[in-house]
């Protein structure tokens, strides 16, 4: 059986962080496994609290994984903290992790911070470089880039190449906060072309998890040997189910089905 792995936060609620990638892993059919760098008190109304894991104890679940079971794919999401970052960077760089996707994690919804401000240089110079996908909304991309404001579709395909410039093979530009646009647009650049995923925007308020969603499909879909285009296309088409039959499961913004 393909196996993906998931580093990234705890979310209590289950609806974004590890909770969504191995649900997303297990509807994919990979067997999913985890390291968790960091435990959130968080529920539909948003973040209660952040408890960053040690360095160690990060440490010793990636090893256990990947020195037993292995994988054939890794998504990184909330990293929080620049020390944290580097030794993920590190682990995966020990045990050659080559499809790596990486889930650009900054800033919940509801505008809990996931990655401390001074880890944006450590996330452009020590992780990107790693990565086979990298997955950036909008405000994700924007920080990356400097501040720089992306606001059509040519500033998605311009940042795009920009960040791809930094190392990753490829770059996702996720579309879903450019509300000036009818449609939701996805830009990828694998270094030669532009490829546009396009789906209908859905009016809906539930939908808290999406991009951890998104970036662990596309985890699942090269461990099993997709390419990137066809493995971003499927992951689009799986967060568009998912985002069309959210729950509404809670008082504030629900999450996205994993099993639409
Ligand atoms: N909590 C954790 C642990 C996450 O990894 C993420 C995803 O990025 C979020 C919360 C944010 O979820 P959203 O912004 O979709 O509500």
């Amino acid at each position: 059986m393909y196996k993906a792995m998931t580093i990234a936060g705890s979310d209590s609620g289950g609806g974004a962080g590890i909770q969504a990638d191995l649900k997303t892993f297990q509807e994919r059919n990979v067997f999913g496994t985890s390291a968790i760098t960091a435990l959130t008190a968080q529920n539909t109304l948003g973040v209660q609290g952040v408890y960053p894991q040690s360095l160690e104890c990060v440490e010793a679940q990636v090893d256990a994984v990947l020195s037993d079971i292995g994988t054939d794919a890794v998504k990184t999401g909330m990293l929080f903290s620049a020390s944290l970052i580097r030794l993920v960077a590190n682990k995966l760089d020990e045990y050659q992790v080559n499809n790596l996707v990486i889930d650009p994690v900054m800033i919940a919804k509801g505008g809990a911070p996931l990655l401390q401000e001074e880890a944006v240089v450590e996330l452009r110079e020590t992780l990107l470089p790693l990565g086979k996908v990298v997955t950036p909304n909008l405000p994700e991309a924007g920080k990356i880039l400097d501040g720089r404001k992306i606001e059509t579709i040519e500033e998605m395909e311009q940042a795009a190449k920009d960040i791809q410039a930094m190392g990753p093979e490829a770059v996702v530009i996720k579309g879903g906060h450019l509300g000036s646009e009818e449609r939701s647009v996805d830009v990828l650049y694998d270094g030669e072309r532009f490829f546009h995923y396009d789906s209908e925007r859905i009016s809906t308020k539930h939908t808290h998890g999406t991009g951890c969603t998104f970036s662990a499909c596309i985890a699942a879909e090269l461990a099993k040997g997709k390419n990137i285009p066809e493995a971003v296309k499927i992951a689009k088409y799986y967060i568009t189910a998912a985002i069309r039959y959210s729950l509404n499961v809670g008082n504030g913004i629900g999450p996205t089905n994993h099993s639409a």
